[in-house]
């Protein structure tokens, strides 16, 4: 069977086709034509009239969701976190780690790693370890406790779980180079952050390897004209992709626009950073064993620290381009093409091409998801 979605304006992201037919056939993409062609009679219509059909967007870093955590282990976590992203258009992520006991973060690795891809939801590509090789001067909302400098038969054991895509490390951390040079060999990718790296270092460390930096601004050594620091090697190496958390509380809109005008559509990385009261009311919440506190959305730790957002993927797209005055076919790839292309995945994910997965969502013209699909399947669909 084969399913064709006809009448929509696919966007591949970069490129606006209206009228196209997206054709889709054993969980990938077939084609994508100009013309209208016939379905067979077994065939699958799907009337995208009056939508946009876009690649699915890619987290690759989000803590949690409706109630739940990377950190709580349990595949119903996993799965409820999975089932509320494909709703905001996700259809795969990183869930992602905070800083922990060494057994705490292994069982978090090992319930991602047998967590069974859901009918109803988003397919996880691997886990985000954001620390706990962090610097306690930028810990942000990360547990002070756990922080620790790298540990080689910790991470050895990570790098050969060939489940770890990205690690956020602090690069000045004794030890820190060599784990970078590792695991890059083991086709893991590095992000620097919590980190009170001076510019050198974060160059060094690009040099062995590190290509992202994990929530630009948010818990980094700023900028300073004679004394670039952490954010200045961030800005200005063109190697480094910068995850942006758009929510207009982590950094201004005015912010915003800068870093996306200082890396460019293609270096800015849409993420949520979302941690469990994402999708609930305000209340008190634990992260990582603290006690956080939500009001009107935003996250904070009794000291005041921020503690990850209440962002969904398709609220971040509206707003960087309300923020930074871009287009929708300029904003999309920085939520779908460009983290594909940070995870070596240009081709099959992120795009809206012959060959890639058939992960797509369907947003209408206020840019509300209205239908998610992974590998072919709908996975949600507004009532
Ligand atoms: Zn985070």
């Amino acid at each position: 069977m084969r399913t064709f979605i006809v009448g929509g304006t696919v966007l591949t992201p970069s490129r606006k086709l209206p009228g196209y037919t997206v054709v889709v056939e054993q969980g990938a993409i077939q084609a994508v034509l100009a013309a209208r062609p016939q379905p067979g009679p077994a065939d699958q219509v799907i009337d995208a009239s009056g939508f946009y059909v876009a690649p699915g967007m890619i987290d690759i870093h989000v803590h949690g969701a409706d109630g739940c955590d990377t950190m709580d282990a349990t595949p119903e976590a996993l799965h409820r976190m999975a089932r509320y992203f494909a709703a905001h258009g996700v259809t795969s992520y990183l869930p992602t780690t905070m800083t922990a006991s060494a057994p705490a973060i292994s069982a978090a690795i090992e319930a991602a790693i047998n967590f069974q891809p859901p009918a109803d939801g988003a397919v996880h590509l691997g886990l985000h370890l954001e620390g706990p090789c962090l610097n306690s001067h930028h810990k942000g909302a990360q547990p002070e406790m756990h922080l620790r400098a790298p540990q080689p038969e910790e991470y050895r054991a990570w790098f050969a779980s060939g489940r770890v895509r990205v690690v956020t490390v602090a690069p000045e951390l004794e030890g820190s180079m060599e784990m970078i040079e590792a695991g890059t060999l083991a086709g893991v990718e590095f992000a620097v952050g919590h980190s009170d790296a001076d510019f050198e270092t974060v160059v060094q460390a690009a040099d062995h390897g590190l290509r992202q930096a994990t929530h630009v601004f948010n818990a980094m050594l700023g900028l300073h004209h004679r004394r670039p620091g952490t954010l200045g090697a961030v800005l200005t190496d063109d190697r480094i992709y910068a995850q942006l958390i758009a929510d207009g509380v982590h950094v201004h809109p005015a912010m915003v626009k800068l870093v996306v005008r200082a890396k460019g559509t293609g270096r800015t990385i849409l993420i949520t950073d979302a941690m469990r009261a994402t999708g609930l009311p305000d209340g008190v919440y634990d992260l990582g064993g603290q006690a956080t506190y939500v009001n009107g959305g935003v996250a904070r730790l009794e000291a005041g620290n921020l503690a990850g957002s209440t962002l969904t993927m398709d609220a971040a797209l509206r707003n960087v381009m309300a923020f930074a005055g871009l287009s929708l076919t300029e904003a999309l790839p920085m939520a779908t093409a460009v983290p594909a292309e940070a995870l070596h995945l240009t081709g099959r994910k992120g795009c809206i091409a012959a060959g890639a997965d058939a992960d797509i969502m369907l947003l209408d013209s206020e840019l509300q998801v209205a239908r998610t699909i992974v590998g072919g399947q709908t996975v949600y669909q507004r009532a």
